[in-house]
């Protein structure tokens, strides 16, 4: 019998696409996911894998992590309650999204930015209003909260600092937007450490209907460990909780986080080697013919150049692997790319040298 598959699914798996990276997650030089260049020094990796291997394996972890909840929890200085651990941001976005969205609901997302957002509120079937930023790129809060108020959105979700963009909302304007909207405001800070701006983390006190969230697979180096976390009033958490997968961080994620937390200098190290190399470049591609790099407050930069595609893949040719962001809203023939190790960003900035004075 020839059947549609389709007839059995979420009408709206039609309007969304799995999640994918252009070009792969391989390359000599990678610099496409805005990961750390450094991973943790061996003789971390293995006190805390010695740690691991006397856990019991065969027993389910906790329900809720709480000894890596807790631990992060005092490393904010704020109380466990109002903590969730996830497995990767990604995962609490997922709960916090099935928390607030569904058909019928409204949510707020900047456009261009993460893109999850927006395939999260398709697939639950909310309506987006999207807000697009200014063509420098900065948020236009002015009209966030316009819309916001026009539309009678429940649901505002803004990444700051932003990516793709690396652009911030400043401290003072994300307490007006979380004054002024009577909406669940999700401040995503999954680049916080590399901002010029403020944490909203402070805000919290203030507004019942704020949440941060943050992630460990970029400052701290742990993307591979799958680690993030959302912070908000106790009584919010608990609510927004309630949809979380169970078990869903492992032993070995809390064993590393309490690890790497008790060693951040290791951490404040290596954002401060990513800042001054992050300003250095960026200085660097000023004088770069064809170039126009954007101030950026993340561990990645972006450039807009005369032929983005034909740039990206000439990058791939020399076995540098960037990101083309040129299909976003206001992005044409922008490229992404995090910071690297020292030879690594020279290597870039030779190639993107040498390839536009070929094309030139
Ligand atoms: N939010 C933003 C803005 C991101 O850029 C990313 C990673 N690209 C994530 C969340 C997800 O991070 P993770 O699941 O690794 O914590």
């Amino acid at each position: 019998m020839q059947r549609d598959i389709m007839r059995y699914l979420n009408p709206s798996l039609r309007d969304i696409a799995a999640y994918s990276v252009e070009g792969g997650q391989q390359a000599a030089i990678k610099l496409n996911q805005n990961e750390s260049p450094f991973d943790l020094p061996m003789w971390l990796k293995e006190a805390i894998v010695s740690e691991f291997v006397r856990e019991p394996w065969n027993r389910y972890p906790d329900i809720l992590p709480y000894r890596g909840t807790k631990a992060y929890a005092d490393f904010l200085g704020v109380p466990a309650e109002g903590v969730m651990m996830g497995n990767g941001s990604n995962e609490l976005l997922y709960t916090i999204f099935l928390a607030c969205l569904g058909p019928g609901r409204k949510i707020l997302v900047p456009d261009p930015s993460f893109s999850l957002y927006e395939k999260l509120a398709l697939l639950l079937q909310a309506s987006l209003v999207r807000v697009p930023l200014k063509a420098s790129l900065d948020f236009d809060v002015d009209a966030i909260i316009q819309s916001a108020q026009e539309e009678s959105v429940d649901f505002v979700v803004l990444s700051s600092p932003n990516n793709p963009t690396g652009k911030s909302i400043t401290f003072d304007d994300i307490r007006r937007i979380a004054s002024s909207c009577d909406a669940l405001v999700l401040v995503d800070e999954a680049y916080i450490e590399f901002s010029r701006q403020d944490s909203a983390l402070p805000l919290i006190e203030e507004f019942p209907n704020l949440v941060v969230l943050r992630t460990m697979s970029k400052a701290l180096a742990l993307a591979g460990m799958r680690i993030g976390f959302a912070i908000g009033r106790p009584e919010l958490i608990a609510e927004i909780a309630k949809p979380k997968i169970p078990f869903a961080s492992s032993r070995l994620a809390e064993i590393t986080l309490m690890h790497v937390l008790e060693n951040y200098a290791i951490v404040t190290d290596a954002v401060s080697y990513i800042l001054n190399a992050r300003d250095e470049l960026y200085g660097e591609l000023l004088s770069v013919q064809g170039v126009e790099p954007f101030m950026s407050d993340t561990n990645f930069l972006v450039i807009r150049v005369p032929d983005a595609d034909a740039m990206f893949r000439k990058l791939i040719g020399r076995g540098i692997l960037v990101r083309n962001v040129s299909g976003y809203h206001l992005m044409k023939n922008c490229l992404r790319f995090n910071i690297g190790l020292p030879d690594e960003n020279s290597r870039l900035l030779d190639a993107l040298l040498a390839i536009n004075g070929g094309m030139a």
